[in-house]
């Protein structure tokens, strides 16, 4: 089967492409090496990927590429390209996020009108819940995104809903909630506090570390995507979580206990945008997809730690292509 991955070059994007490459599909990666963090570690993300002679790399922004063309010779596609981040989505940045992540999907669903695509996976969010009231949110939950990015997440995906109604795309939207891992972004919380306990720095927290996260290991979330291409009900949308959630502030210790250092912290004022609280109801993936979170956040923090160490002794330029 090929399958196409957009946003390979990212955090998730490139272990869900590693994944179908273990599973011996062919791979075709669209990624823009969007500027959003440095290219040197996108780059590093997809170096492992080419060296299969399966995976086939477009350097290019998907709005950009000749989508019904490329549609045609794909099965499935796994739709992970956006600009990600929900602190950066305010003020004139804002129109980066309705190109990558309303536009480009818009073209996408476009080109898939007539193909014939047996899945196609969008990456959506838990930031598309927002303000609801529900603990644990479930995915008919009252939807109040808070924050710019949210809005978009949540355009991106009633978009696939109604080509999915009024065109037959067989779209299904999974909502991620908080990846970690190995490879996360440069601008998530535990890759900033490990980078920062590193350096010998402070770590600055937002708010005053009451706040709860379903953290979801990045693996599991790409066991809900194979999953999902497999057995999720077109147009229908589901939690993919880590089915608990954790206060922020009673992981310090853990962060201590893994990189061995004392954890100093400076504390910063709540971010707009910021939500207190999320948690995913997993229920609906369990029950339909036989999704189940196998990383404890002890291992996979641990795993993100091991990353962060090798990721910054990691010669650059080697890396390096413009950034
Ligand atoms: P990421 O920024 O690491 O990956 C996204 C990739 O998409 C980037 O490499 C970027 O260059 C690429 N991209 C952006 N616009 C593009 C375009 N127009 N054409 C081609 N490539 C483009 O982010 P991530 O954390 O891996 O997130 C992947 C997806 O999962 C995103 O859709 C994000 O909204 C969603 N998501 C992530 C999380 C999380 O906790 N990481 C949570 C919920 C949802």
């Amino acid at each position: 089967m090929t399958v196409l991955v957009t946003g390979a070059a990212g955090f998730i994007g490139a272990h869900l492409c590693r994944r179908l490459l273990g599973e011996g599909h062919e791979v075709i990666g669209v990624d823009n090496y969007a500027d959003f963090y440095p290219s040197w570690i996108k780059e590093g993300n997809i170096a492992p990927l080419l060296r299969s002679k399966k995976f086939k790399f477009i350097a290019r922004d998907l709005a950009e590429l000749p989508l019904r063309k490329l549609l045609k010779t794909v099965d499935t596609v796994f739709h992970l390209a956006a600009q990600a981040g929900v602190r950066a989505s305010w003020g004139t940045h804002f129109s980066v996020y309705l190109k990558n992540n309303v536009q480009a999907t818009q073209k996408l669903l476009e080109a898939a009108k007539d193909g014939s695509l047996s899945r196609l996976i969008y990456a959506s969010s838990s930031s598309v819940y927002g303000l609801t009231p529900d603990l644990p949110m479930t995915e008919t939950s009252r939807l109040y995104p808070l924050s710019p990015y949210g809005v978009t997440k949540l355009a991106a995906e009633q978009m696939c809903f109604l080509y999915c109604k009024n065109y037959g795309v067989p779209t299904v939207a999974l909502r991620f909630f908080t990846v970690y891992g190995p490879g996360q972004r440069p601008d998530m919380a535990f890759h900033k506090f490990f980078k920062a306990i590193l350096d010998g720095r402070e770590i600055a927290v937002y708010g005053d570390g009451r706040q709860t996260r379903d953290f979801t290991y990045v693996d599991d979330i790409v066991e809900a995507n194979l999953a999902a291409s497999k057995k999720a009900k077109i147009g229908h949308v589901y939690n993919v979580g880590g089915g608990h959630r954790e206060e922020l502030a009673s992981l310090f210790p853990l962060l201590e206990a893994i990189c061995g250092k004392p954890v100093r912290i400076r504390w910063l004022e709540r971010q707009k945008g910021d939500v207190l609280h999320t948690w995913a109801d997993i229920d609906k993936a369990r029950k339909e997809l036989g999704f189940r979170p196998r990383t404890d956040i002890r291992t996979g923090l641990q795993r993100e730690w091991e990353w962060i160490l090798k990721l910054y002794s990691a010669p650059k330029k080697a890396l390096s292509r413009k950034g």
